[in-house]
């Protein structure tokens, strides 16, 4: 799946684009029949798709279909969804490991569903440990992908001709006692090492997947010391989760793990909206002041709920946008047309730097009592910022 940046990336395709959101649905079997749902569902949408272009852009939106009607019937997709962005100059296709609302849009390119959909599913870095070694995986949309393992391997072979082998051909005889003490510091030393390593992987494992967080799963034992041997500068959670991992195949430590970490998700979540809301000092809720802020470019983590089909009206000239249904812009006093949260919001986003936290469940309940969006002001204080 496309992280944000890629996606951010995309927003900058010169438009007019043809965007094309396909739900392909698991492939039932190799042998597709000739006339795939998507497909019909394609040849319906380009009607309209090319009636609502400007006139002279027609031909272009035509192309821009066929083209991606070809794709889809020769390139079977194998994942639940596709998104193409297709114009002249461009051809940018997205497979999607999620299932997709069909959509076609011509004009500037329409990532408002991947934002939704990237914003909502965090990907986080799960690396489990044992005796015998750490498996690192990367974990998103409940599904656990591996990345990488460490083996642990003790060497005392070395050690004995090295260190205890010397020890006892010296003339003052060592005693079995201190040679255990030897061989107990060389195992601490080595078993210190051990728990640097997995967390330096471990940091770069997640910075590679922009994971949000990290869950290290096993005996305490291991994952405690483990989690100790992170360098400060990680400022993101590292959870632990105690768990006995003898013969775990991949499907069973995603059953298991995934139930946990969804319920640490929501509790995050939770705690995320009640600091929202109980600290105003360095917050803003209620959904216009939120929204006047956000455009002002002052709201460094901006958070809402699923309701992202809030009617707005964005000014033509200056992209001023708030919810009055005043039809002339307060900044410039020229015309407004209608527009919806959900279409606007990346922009907005990407414009200001700002990032997004969509909550749910229970969090998004308690975010709806105060307007249903809010966010951390940059700077240190409201009063600072105006
Ligand atoms: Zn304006």
């Amino acid at each position: 799946m496309i992280t944000m940046n890629e996606l951010q990336s995309i927003s900058q395709l010169t438009p007019p684009v043809l965007t094309a959101y396909v739900n392909t649905g698991p492939v039932q079997s190799l042998m597709q029949p000739p006339e795939s749902g998507f497909i019909r569902w394609l040849k319906k949408e380009a009607a309209t798709a090319t009636q609502n272009a400007p006139a002279r852009e027609q031909e272009l939106v035509k192309a821009q279909i066929a083209r991606v009607e070809k794709f889809l019937r020769v390139e079977t997709p194998r994942q639940k969804g596709v998104v193409i962005l297709s114009s002249p100059g461009d051809w940018v296709v997205v497979p999607s490991d999620q299932s997709l609302e069909n959509e076609l849009h011509w004009g500037r390119p329409a990532l408002s569903q991947l934002f939704w959909l990237v914003s909502a599913h965090k990907p986080y870095c799960i690396v489990t440990v044992d005796r015998t070694g750490a498996r690192f995986f990367d974990y998103r949309f409940g599904e656990m992908t591996a990345s990488g393992q460490m083996d642990f391997v003790v060497d005392v072979s070395q050690w004995k001709k090295k260190e205890l082998g010397h020890v006892t051909g010296q003339k003052v005889q060592k005693t079995r006692g201190s040679q255990r003490d030897i061989f107990r510091h060389r195992m601490d030393a080595q078993f210190a090492r051990m728990c640097r390593d997995v967390a330096e992987q471990s940091v770069k494992q997640c910075d590679k997947n922009h994971g949000a967080a990290i869950f290290l799963v096993g005996s305490k034992r291991l994952t405690l010391p483990i989690q100790a041997a992170f360098s400060r500068q990680f400022q993101r959670p590292i959870v632990v989760f105690d768990a006995d991992l003898k013969y775990s195949s991949l499907p069973e430590l995603q059953k298991r793990l995934g139930p946990r970490i969804n319920d640490w998700d929501a509790q995050r979540q939770e705690k995320m909206v009640k600091d929202l809301v109980g600290e105003n000092r360095t917050t803003v809720v209620g959904f216009d002041e939120t929204l006047t802020l956000l455009e002002k470019g002052k709201i460094r983590t901006l958070v809402l709920g699923q309701q992202l089909d809030q009617r707005l009206q964005e000014c033509s000239e200056c992209g001023w946008i708030d919810r009055s249904s005043d039809p002339v812009c307060p900044q410039c006093k020229r015309e407004r047309h209608a527009v919806n949260l959900r279409e606007v919001l990346p922009e907005l986003a990407w414009q200001n730097g700002t990032e997004v936290e969509i909550v749910t469940g229970r969090a998004a309940e308690l975010l709806r009592k105060s307007g249903g969006m809010g966010g951390w002001l940059r700077g240190r204080t409201q009063a600072e910022l105006r």
